[in-house]
């Protein structure tokens, strides 16, 4: 894998089966495209509910003895009960969204499948262990020709699947752009990029073209969700440029994050 362009897909960009074949052309167009990160699929419509919230949901009741009702929840409740017996954390049932999407876009695609849990490692204080994070990468993803890693989750020293904090797909996919050397990190969700206010508040907000990594970090820690803050060190380390596009309108420009000139 030579300097690939590591490409993110948030929940928005795959809610639903339409959405898996845009990425799906947006991901054949260009060859060097070669590394691609998912999230669980999000939103449909506005005041859908995410996967993630659902699957968080179905722990809580079970954890507080409630009952679930159908064939479905049946399903589900079985592995409830084998995973809850194991004592597992909730962080595992949280991590399935991108896991399953993951799975079925390696199929959809033909490239391989590298699951988080072997290339992205916590330490027992929650914050990264960077070296052994950096060795996994190395040895599964880069000996491989086209890759897909569910976002969102790793390991802890025992094994045990931990998640970053919400919208954290999106710093997995820094992390591997990093630990590759890509050549572009490319960040795929429903805007045309990073925009002066939110759009869904504010319907004149327009795309901001370029954004230097200082300029993302402050717009982002005053709120904006279009880009997870603790995604941006990663890639400003090694000055890899991002790139915000929205997976609706890929023929837009976007918004490109570099450092200062
Ligand atoms: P993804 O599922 O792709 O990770 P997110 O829902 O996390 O997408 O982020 C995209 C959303 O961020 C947009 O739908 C938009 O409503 C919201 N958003 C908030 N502030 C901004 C902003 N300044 N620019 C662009 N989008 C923003
Ligand atoms: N699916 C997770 C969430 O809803 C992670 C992500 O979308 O980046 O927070
Ligand atoms: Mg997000």
């Amino acid at each position: 894998m030579f300097s690939p362009v590591v490409a993110k897909f948030g929940g928005t960009s795959l809610a639903k089966g339409s959405q898996f074949q845009k990425v799906q052309s947006i991901v054949s167009l260009k060859k060097s495209r070669s590394c691609i990160v998912v999230s669980a699929p999000g939103k449909r419509f506005e005041g859908d509910k995410k996967v993630t919230d659902l699957l968080g949901e179905i722990h809580r009741l079970k954890q507080s003895g409630e009952v679930h009702e159908g064939l479905l929840s049946e399903i589900q409740n079985r592995f409830e009960e084998i995973h809850c017996h194991l004592n597992l954390s909730g962080d595992f049932i949280l991590s399935r969204g991108e896991y399953l999407n993951a799975l079925i876009m390696s199929k959809s695609l033909g490239y391989t499948l590298v699951d988080a849990k072997d290339v992205i490692f916590f330490n027992d204080d929650g914050s990264l262990d960077e070296k052994k994070t950096h060795e996994a990468i190395g040895k599964h993803i880069l000996k491989e020709k086209k890759v897909i890693v569910p976002g969102f989750y790793g390991s802890d020293p025992r094994g045990s699947i931990k998640t970053f904090a919400r919208g954290g797909s999106d710093i997995t996919g820094a992390l591997i752009a990093k630990c590759v050397g890509a050549a572009l990190y490319e960040n795929w969700t429903d805007v045309s990029g990073v925009m002066t206010a939110d759009p869904r508040i504010e319907k004149s907000a327009r795309t901001i073209p370029r954004l230097t990594y200082k300029e993302l970090l402050r717009v982002t820690r005053q709120g904006a969700q279009v880009y997870h803050p603790d995604a941006i060190p990663p890639v400003e380390s090694c000055n890899i440029s991002i790139h915000i596009k929205n997976t609706n309108s890929p023929e837009e420009p976007g918004t490109i994050i570099k450092g200062d000139e």
